[in-house]
């Protein structure tokens, strides 16, 4: 399948209008899974919360799919939205399933450092260079027989070695380098690279036909996530995990460009005809103990301890505290020290979390809560 740069948007959108066309898929947006509930070794389906009513709800299920996406906000420089928050990651790590590999997080050199929006490698694939303050082409010193379309990792690693011996630039949002575009000319850029034309102006107000565009290195993608086996299956009996935030390991220490999506694709397939067929061959769960016990104690913890707790600190405090406690200490670069600094940090935020204020107090579409849940599963997932 080719659609030009929108193949992602056209999966989507292909997989949406063919759910449409089954009656017996159910879909229920607007709501958010907080726990999965496992009953005498084997999963029995899960509690998720209806955002618009704030209502907390037990589906029962023979199997359940996981397929959450990757964790980057746990990172304080990221190309991931805002609801990359490794929820399924740390929903399947508390029902006691492996996450694997999870020190291998994937760096993308080019972000716009106040927004963590990606500029293509296509910039660089048409042309464009990676200058340091200086002005000098950098890569020359780290990859010099492919210089800007060496890999993500070297490129990254070689951007940051820059800002840290000095060479870097320092902008409002901290170090960077250029990308220059500037020698393309017009005609090039117009029809090549109009997205990132279009990027560059609309959130950092440069025409890059003119003038260099501020970039830096920034978590991209998780290699690692929840265990599974080629067929989806995570280990405990009726829980499967697909796309990003399951690790099949195919992509190594270094996703090569592209595969995720074909990823998506293969092994969502996998994992949904391994729950078919697992389900088919389990009687229906039933809603007593203990899986009656596990929703009654999810709602205590989320609507006694997390929503009702008063004069605690900000969420937003302790979340902007990880951010820069990951990428001080696991990012690019790493040693003993700095690991185990970084083990002491997240320690100490979960502690304080557990103080933490969540200031809406209302339950009809709380995302302050919803927040909060999501800084929950991120601390699990920084720990690991
Ligand atoms: C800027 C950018 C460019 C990229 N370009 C490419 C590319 O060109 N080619 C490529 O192959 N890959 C690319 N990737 C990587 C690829 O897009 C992702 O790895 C992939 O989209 C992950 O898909 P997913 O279905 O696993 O997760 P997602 O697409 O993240 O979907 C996860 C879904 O789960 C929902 N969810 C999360 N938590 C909960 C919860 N607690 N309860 C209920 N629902 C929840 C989310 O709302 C979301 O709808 C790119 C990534 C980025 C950020």
């Amino acid at each position: 399948m080719f659609a030009t740069d929108k193949i992602g948007f056209h999966l989507l959108h292909t997989l949406f209008q063919t759910s449409l066309k089954f009656e017996n898929i159910h879909r229920y947006d607007e709501w958010f899974a907080t726990s999965i509930l496992v009953d005498n070794g084997r999963v029995d389906g899960v509690t998720a919360i209806d955002i618009r009513s704030g209502e907390l709800v037990s589906f029962l299920a023979k199997a359940v799919v996981i397929a959450t996406g990757g964790c980057g906000r746990i990172y304080q420089f990221t190309t991931n939205g805002w609801i990359k928050t490794g929820d399924g990651m740390a929903l399947a790590y508390r029902a006691g399933v492996p996450l694997k590999d999870m020190e291998m997080v994937q760096y993308h050199p080019t972000l716009l450092p106040n927004t963590g929006i990606l500029i293509t490698e296509a910039a660089r694939g048409e042309g464009g260079h990676l200058l340091n303050k200086d002005g000098e082409r950098f890569l020359k010193r780290y990859v010099p027989n492919k210089m800007e379309l060496g890999p993500r990792d070297i490129l990254s690693r070689a951007e940051m070695t820059e800002i840290k011996e000095g060479r870097g630039l320092e902008g409002p949002y901290g170090s960077y380098v250029n990308l220059d575009l500037t020698h393309l000319g017009e005609e090039t850029i117009e029809a090549k690279l109009p997205f990132v034309k279009e990027l560059a102006e609309r959130y950092l107000g440069i025409d890059p036909v003119h003038e260099m565009i501020p970039v830096r290195p920034g978590q991209h993608y998780m290699m690692g996530g929840v265990h599974t086996d080629m067929h989806g299956y995570t280990g405990l009996p009726g829980l499967y995990a697909a796309g990003e935030m399951a690790c099949v390991s195919m992509n190594g220490a270094n996703r090569l460009g592209s595969n995720s999506l074909t990823e998506c694709l293969v092994f969502g397939a996998e994992a949904g005809i391994g729950a078919a067929q697992y389900a088919t061959k389990q009687g229906p769960p039933s809603f007593g103990n203990p899986v009656q016990g596990l929703a009654v104690e999810e709602e205590k913890r989320i609507y006694d301890r997390v929503l009702k707790h008063e004069k605690g600190e900000k969420i937003s405090t302790i979340r902007t505290e990880m951010q820069k406690a990951m990428e001080d200490h696991v990012g690019i670069y790493r040693d003993e020290n700095r690991l185990r600094e970084a083990c002491r940090l997240i320690g100490d935020l979960k502690q304080r979390m557990k103080n933490a204020t969540v200031e809406d107090k209302d339950r009809v579409y709380n995302t302050d809560l919803v927040s909060a849940l999501e800084l929950d599963f991120m601390l699990d997932v920084a720990e690991t």
